[in-house]
């Protein structure tokens, strides 16, 4: 039997990424993953800027950013706009990348940090008791089964989660969309450039999202069309109605990569089953209509990644149920506005599609559209506080100015950062330390950029709560 700190289970973007956060903090990881090689589909095809902020901290985003092209504003329908490009970020857009590109980014930074891959293994049993869990793992070669012992254990194995069913946990919900076409096209007379642009009429709808070469990455679907996902793709399911969606002709000739799948909306009831943690798909899936799966799945691990650390050197357990706390209210936050993009794209009645357009405008033009565009891009999504907590605990404290290095750039060693009120002297304490060049508060911001605490460095109540984050209250 082998040995670890942490077992995870399916190496996607969501457990690679909790794999790289606890190998850098010096964990022994060891992910197993039953493809022999990484995943080829052009699957999820937009980077969130909060999820561009999440790869900033592991040094990340300016490689992947170079793999594709930026959007700063999502059309949606009639005069109907998200725009990207006044959020608060150093990352005002989405980035257009196949999902290809992140996975291997995250992959290079969990090997880079010292976690232990090992593809072509398929998790096939898992107990767990006081102290561990034990996995047992089948290789691809049919080979002889062998087992890993760890103290925790991460399920990042997707929407068809094997850990689910060894632990019987349901996963409630239902089909909302059927016979989604994806392609990768290039059209002769594409839309403008660096934007994602969405076209309907009453019965389909039609999507396009340059990767910045000429191609782009179609989604389709039609009413009068619903067909088994094993169904193959005919053109006529891609080019005529992305022009009868967007009014024009596209001349799409060139289709390199096609697929048809169908929409879900699930999610467990909860996310820590003792010694054991699901995370992105395996935990929630939704509409694709708003590109939030592998952001939400990554976002996932950032959150539980650090609190595991800290367990393993002998915190509170109950730091670990903060996970669940925190992460499955974002889950369902995004299955509700993923639904309701999809939804209003799918709209039948023309009366209702009027009113639609008509209200969407409007509201898109006032500081609502920069609250959506907030919640969609992940940038303003927030934790819950405690009575009498300062109004910014729980809130991304990334885009706050500091006099040294960005706060994304301290984050890549892992540990909270104190950050001290512009000309505040610097206590003597053991705690990485930065001072803000605005008007604002102390922080102390967690080790994935949220604030924990927030008033005067001179007020000793920040090292009161790093003190309940980070005291060893077992045996670790
Ligand atoms: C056709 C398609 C189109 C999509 N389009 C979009 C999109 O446009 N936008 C978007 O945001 N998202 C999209 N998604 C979803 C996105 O790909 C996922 O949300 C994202 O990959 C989730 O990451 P994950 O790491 O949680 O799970 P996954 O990427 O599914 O990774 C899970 C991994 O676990 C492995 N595994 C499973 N069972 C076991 C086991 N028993 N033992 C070991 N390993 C196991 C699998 O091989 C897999 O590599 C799409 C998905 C599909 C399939």
């Amino acid at each position: 039997m082998s040995g670890a700190d942490v077992i995870v289970i399916g190496g996607g973007p969501t457990g690679l990424t909790v794999a790289g956060d606890l190998a850098r903090a010096g964990r022994r990881v060891v992910v197993l993953e039953r493809r022999p090689a990484r995943h080829p589909g052009s699957r999820a095809f937009l980077v969130m800027p909060r999820t561009l902020e999440v790869l900033d901290a592991r040094g990340l985003a300016d490689a992947v950013l170079a793999t594709g092209a930026t959007t700063s504003a999502v059309h949606l329908w009639s005069d109907a706009e998200l725009r990207l490009d006044r959020l608060p970020t150093r990352f005002p857009h989405g980035l257009i990348t196949p999902q290809a590109h992140v996975d291997a980014a995250l992959e290079d930074y969990a090997r880079r940090n010292g976690a232990t891959v090992v593809r072509g293994m398929e998790a096939v049993e898992l107990m767990q008791d006081a102290y561990g869990v034990t996995v047992a793992a089948r290789p691809g070669d049919g080979g002889e089964l062998r087992t890993w012992r760890a103290r925790y254990a991460v399920a990042a194995d997707g929407a068809h989660s094997s850990v689910r069913g060894l632990l019987g946990i349901g996963f409630p919900g239902k089909v909302v969309l059927s016979s989604v076409v994806l392609a990768d096209v290039r059209p002769t007379a594409p839309p403008p450039a660096g934007q994602l642009t969405l076209g309907s009429t009453p019965d389909l709808f039609g999507f396009l999202a340059p990767y910045g070469d000429g191609w782009f990455r179609s989604m389709t679907w039609d009413r009068d069309r619903q067909l088994p996902d094993t169904a193959e793709v005919g053109d006529a399911e891609i080019g005529p109605v992305l022009n009868r969606a967007m009014g024009r002709d596209l001349g799409v000739t060139e289709i390199r990569w096609r697929s048809r799948f169908h929409a879900e909306e699930r999610q467990i009831a909860q996310y820590r089953h003792g010694r054991v943690f699901l995370a992105g798909d395996a935990a929630h899936v939704h509409s694709p209509m708003g590109g939030q799966g592998m952001n939400t799945g990554i976002q996932d691990a950032a959150n539980l990644a650090w609190k595991l650390d800290l367990a393993l050197d002998g915190a509170d357990d109950r730091i670990l149920d903060t996970y669940h706390d925190e992460r499955h209210p974002i889950g369902r936050r995004v299955i509700l506005q993923s639904g309701a993009m999809m939804r209003a794209v799918t709209l039948h009645p023309r009366l209702a599609r009027r009113a639609r357009d008509l209200l969407s405008g409007r509201l898109l033009g006032t500081g609502a559209g920069d609250r959506i565009a907030g919640g969609f891009s992940g940038i303003t999504l927030r934790y819950g506080r405690q009575r009498g907590d300062h109004p910014l605990v729980g809130t991304n404290a990334s885009h706050v100015p500091l006099g040294t290095a960005r706060l994304a750039e301290l984050l890549r060693t892992p540990g909270f950062v104190l950050v001290r009120e512009r000309g505040a002297g610097r206590p003597p304490a053991a705690i990485r330390q930065a001072e803000r060049t605005d008007e604002g508060p102390a922080l102390l911001v967690r080790p994935d950029g949220y604030v924990a605490w927030a008033g005067a460095t001179a007020d000793p109540g920040w090292a009161a709560v790093l003190g309940t984050w980070t005291a060893v209250t077992a045996a670790a």
